[in-house]
């Protein structure tokens, strides 16, 4: 773990991703590609936004994976973009741009224990306003941001205390991010997904940029092997190597990367 309080890491960055002619660059979504807000269904990329994934995306010298937390299906809605991997629940579904599908859990039989879970989440909200319980392929999420800070407590405390019998024996956890608890697979992590990711991109080298804890898999899987970049305001312990303030100091480096890396394109594209 380390500590950073550098301002000045876009440069550092910058000067790192100039010396390597293939990048394979992966991206956490909510507060990493684009700002956290209070619903997730809110947090929807700008038309500009997207116009440059989609060009980076063709570019020679780039891959571009997103991995994220969010479920595969929920990514492809959200990120129309051709010639880009997507990486849903943490890593659990993985799709190519030839839409090549690489389920890693049995889903099938994680399904039954997942509805046992959201009753679960039901029983322990009952009637307080606020909180929202996002269902996903491989997990729950337990959004607390808009609840009333006093009710929030013990509904967490009920749904710790209540959904933990069901968390070994089928190899789930919790998982505490930003006003959010959690469920996901143990067998699953961002940091396994960048492995995979590394393993069919030899010659590429790899950046990983993410805000949360969950991100955290993968800044450590990168140490020695490329460049983790957290995205954070203010210094925080992480594995990390660079620190990033923003969402849009991430927008900023994807457009440097448009302009530096991008002369020649995928065969057969023209923008
Ligand atoms: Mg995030």
């Amino acid at each position: 773990m380390s500590k950073y309080s550098i301002s000045t890491d876009l440069e550092k960055l910058i000067a790192i991703i100039k010396q390597k002619p293939r990048l394979l660059m992966m991206l956490d979504y909510d507060g990493t590609l684009v700002p956290i807000q209070a619903k997730p269904d809110l947090a929807r990329p700008s038309g500009e936004l997207l116009d440059l994934l989609n060009k980076l995306a063709f570019c020679e010298g780039i891959r571009l994976a997103i991995i994220s937390g969010r479920d595969l299906l929920d990514l492809k809605g959200l990120l129309p973009v051709e010639s880009i991997y997507l990486v849903g629940g943490h890593g659990a579904a993985i799709e190519g741009p030839d839409e090549r599908r690489y389920d890693i859990i049995n889903l099938g039989k994680l399904q039954p224990v997942l509805e046992q879970l959201v009753l679960i989440a039901k029983q322990c909200v009952g009637k307080a306003s606020g909180f929202i319980i996002e269902t996903k392929t491989t997990g729950l999420a337990l959004h607390y941001r808009l609840a009333d800070p006093a009710r929030v407590r013990p509904v967490l405390t009920a749904f710790v205390t209540k959904s933990f019998p069901w968390l070994k024996p089928y190899a789930l956890e919790l998982l505490h991010g930003k006003k959010v608890i959690e469920v996901r697979s143990r067998l699953i992590n961002k940091g396994k997904a960048v492995e995979y990711l590394l393993g069919l991109s030899p010659g590429y080298y790899p950046v990983f940029l993410g805000d949360d804890r969950t991100d955290e898999d993968a800044f450590a899987v990168l140490q020695g092997k490329g460049i983790g970049v957290l995205i954070a305001p203010e210094d925080r312990t992480t594995r990390a190597a660079l620190r990033l303030e923003s969402p849009e100091k991430v927008q900023k480096l994807l457009r440097y990367l448009f302009k530096t890396h991008c002369e020649v394109l995928k065969s057969g594209t023209s923008f």
